[in-house]
């Protein structure tokens, strides 16, 4: 085979998960402002795997995953999301955005609303389910979550990690096929973090295809299947959890690691 046939990419294949079911290629977006956040991105997500995205401030990690679900448009490349293409078409860009969940770092509830309400709202609004449908699956999602007994409570009642734990429960109650979690513990104090990380690890560990950006590098190590590392605007390295942290392959990887860990 000639050499140029076995080039290494720097995505390694879905192997021990299922198929791919992200696929961005050669992304690039400049906002308005000049600033080039993401600069020919590749990435490939399978099924059931656990992706983190990690890399210093302004890298354009949140500008990655803020594309994925379609709140910010690529200019040039593709990203393809359960064979839908992120293209401009606002049709796929709906379906997109239903398929795929996000949670922020602020938690973004309504603060009139009950948790219950919360969590139905968007079931009853984009995915026509009745009450007693939406309730029930709500229901079932703040037990998951540990909250099921804090249903008729407001968001200002709950503590940083109980709102995080309620916004989780509403992006699942949407059935996802992609759950994407932008500093999901970053706004919280310590002691509320574990209990954020505990109901992510439960979805990792029941198959959900997650991509993260988070600080906490012990739970990026043992929940991540695979590591990217950003820095601007590019994909600067992308290596199973073991490599990544054992052995980067990257000096400028190196070289962030070894200022945060
Ligand atoms: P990260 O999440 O890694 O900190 P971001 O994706 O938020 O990085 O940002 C990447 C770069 O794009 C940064 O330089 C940031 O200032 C810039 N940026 C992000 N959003 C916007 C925007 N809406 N308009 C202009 N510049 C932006
Ligand atoms: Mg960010």
């Amino acid at each position: 085979m000639p050499e140029q046939d076995i080039l290494p990419t720097t995505e390694p294949a879905c192997k021990k998960k299922g198929a791919p079911i992200i696929t961005v290629e050669h992304a690039s977006k400049t906002f308005p402002n000049g600033v080039a956040a993401l600069q020919d991105v590749n990435v490939t997500v399978c099924k059931s795997e656990v992706v983190v995205i990690i890399g210093p401030s302004g890298s354009g990690k949140s500008t990655l995953l803020r594309c994925l679900n379609g709140l910010e448009e690529i200019d040039s490349g593709h990203i393809t999301i359960d064979d839908i293409r992120l293209n401009g078409n606002k049709k796929n860009r709906d379906i997109i955005r239903q398929e795929v969940g996000m949670v922020f770092q602020s938690f973004n509830l309504f603060p009139h609303l009950t948790v219950l309400d919360n969590v139905n709202l968007a079931q009853k609004l984009v995915r026509k389910r009745d009450d007693k449908e939406a309730t029930d699956t709500s229901m079932d999602l703040l037990n998951k979550v540990g909250l099921g007994d804090r249903a008729a409570s407001y968001p200002s009642q709950l503590s940083g990690g109980q709102q995080q734990r309620v916004a989780i429960a509403r992006a699942l109650a949407m059935h996802p096929k992609v759950m994407l979690f932008d500093e999901a513990t970053s706004a919280l104090d310590p002691e509320m973090i574990g209990e954020v990380l505990e109901v992510m690890r439960a979805l990792a560990k029941d198959g959900m295809t997650m991509v993260l950006v988070t600080h906490e590098m012990g739970f990026a190590r043992e929940v991540g299947d695979r590591i990217i590392f950003m820095e601007h605007g590019q994909v600067i390295e992308s290596a199973t959890a073991e490599a990544f942290f054992e052995n980067p392959g990257e000096e400028r990887t190196r070289a962030f690691l070894s200022q945060i860990l």
